[in-house]
C-alpha cells in the first residue's frame, strides 16, 4: 500500500461522493491502485455514515470508520491516522476547501527536497468571512510568539506525510490535541506548500465562533506555559509599584504626620499582596512543569542512526 488518504468527516453527506470522485481521480493517475481512503464518520448526524458506508461496499479502496459519537475533529483524524496502512499519508478535509488535486505537486515536492511533511501553506482562503481570516491571521501570529515550537503561520491539516511522522502522532497519548502543532514539534524535514484554498463544496462550517475559539484556547495551553507565567510577571510588577506605594506611605508618615495606623496598614497590605502572586508565581512554575509532563510527549525524536556495517553491538 502506498498511500493512505485521511479524510474526517462531520455532517457532511452533502459533499461525500464529490470529494471521493475528485479525490480517487487524483489519487490513481499517481498510485494506480495502490492507497486506501480513510472516512472517518465523526458522529454525525445527517446520512453521512450511510454514505460512506455505502462507499466501502462499492469501493474496494474505501475504509469506513464510525466514531461511537462526535469526538471532534483533531480526534478523528487521529483516529484515522491509527488505522492508515499507506507508506504515505495524506489528510484532506470533507469539504474539498483544500483541492485533492494537489496531491501530485505535493508528492513531486516531497520527492524533491527529501522531505518527511509537506504541509499546505494558505496564501488566500476564498469563501470566508473577514472576521475569520482576521482572527484566523492573528491567532496564528500570537501562537508563533507565544511557543519555542515552530509551528507554520496559516497552516491546517491539509499535509502529505509519511507513516512514520503519522504513526508518531496516533500514538502521543496528549488529550487536547493541536494536530498541526504536534506535526511541527516532531521535527524531521517539514517543507511548505504555497495554496490557494477554496470555498466550501457544500454545507456549512462546522467549526463556529465557539468551537473555534476552543480550538485557539487548546493550541496555545498545550504548547505554551506562557498564561501560568502570568502570576509570576504581575507579582514582579506588583513588588515595583507596591515599593513605591510604601515608599509613598512612609513619607507620608514623616512629613505630614498621616492618621495613626494608616501607614502601617498600608505596608502590611503591600507586603502581604506582594508575596502572594510571587508565591502563585512559584506554585504556576510547578504546575506548568507537571502539566508538561502529564502530556506524556517523547522525550526527543531519533531520525536515524549511522555506524558502519562491521561495528559490534
Ligand atoms: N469535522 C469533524 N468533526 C467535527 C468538526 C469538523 O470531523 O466535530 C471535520 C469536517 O467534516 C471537515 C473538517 O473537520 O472535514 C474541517 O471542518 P470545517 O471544514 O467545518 O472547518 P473550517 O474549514 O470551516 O475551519
Ligand atoms: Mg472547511
Amino acid at each position: 500500500m502506498r498511500l493512505s488518504v485521511v479524510v474526517p468527516c462531520y455532517n457532511e453527506e452533502d459533499g461525500v461522493l464529490e470529494l471521493h470522485r475528485r479525490v480517487t481521480a487524483s489519487v490513481e493517475t499517481l498510485f494506480a491502485d495502490s492507497y486506501e481512503i480513510v472516512l472517518i464518520d465523526d458522529g454525525s448526524k445527517d446520512r453521512t455514515w450511510e454514505m460512506i458506508q455505502g462507499l466501502s461496499q462499492s469501493d474496494p479502496h474505501v475504509v469506513a470508520v464510525k466514531l461511537s459519537r462526535n469526538h471532534g475533529h483533531q480526534l478523528a483524524l487521529t483516529s484515522g491516522l491509527s488505522v492508515v496502512r499507506g507508506e504515505l499519508v495524506f489528510v484532506i478535509d470533507a469539504d474539498l476547501q483544500d483541492p485533492p488535486e494537489l496531491l501530485g505537486a505535493m508528492h513531486e515536492m516531497m520527492l524533491k527536497e527529501g522531505a518527511d511533511v509537506v504541509y499546505g501553506q494558505r496564501r488566500s482562503r476564498a469563501g470566508e468571512s473577514a472576521f475569520k481570516k482576521q482572527t484566523a491571521g492573528l491567532f496564528y501570529r500570537l501562537l508563533s510568539r507565544m511557543t519555542s515550537v515552530d509551528i507554520p503561520l496559516d497552516t491546517g491539516d491539509f499535509r502529505l506525510m509519511t507513516k512514520r511522522i503519522a504513526d508518531e502522532i496516533a500514538r502521543m497519548p496528549e488529550h487536547d490535541r493541536f494536530i498541526r502543532g504536534l506535526v511541527a514539534w516532531l521535527g524531521f524535514k517539514q517543507v511548505a506548500f504555497q495554496y490557494d484554498r477554496d470555498a466550501r463544496f457544500a454545507g456549512t462550517t462546522k467549526y463556529p465562533f465557539r468551537k473555534m475559539l476552543s480550538f485557539a484556547v487548546d493550541a496555545l495551553v498545550s504548547f505554551s506555559i506562557l498564561p501560568l507565567r502570568l502570576a509570576t510577571y504581575t507579582g514582579a510588577v506588583l513588588v515595583f509599584v507596591m515599593g513605591l506605594i510604601g515608599l509613598y506611605a512612609i513619607f507620608g508618615w514623616i512629613l505630614h504626620g498621616t492618621a495613626p495606623g494608616w501607614t502601617s496598614l498600608t505596608l502590611l497590605i503591600v507586603f502581604v499582596s506582594a508575596v502572594q502572586f510571587m508565591v502563585l508565581g512559584l506554585i504556576g512554575e510547578y504546575v506548568g512543569r507537571i502539566y508538561i509532563q502529564s502530556k506524556q510527549r517523547p522525550l526527543f525524536m531519533i531520525a536515524e542512526i549511522s555506524k558502519s556495517a562491521g561495528t559490534s553491538n
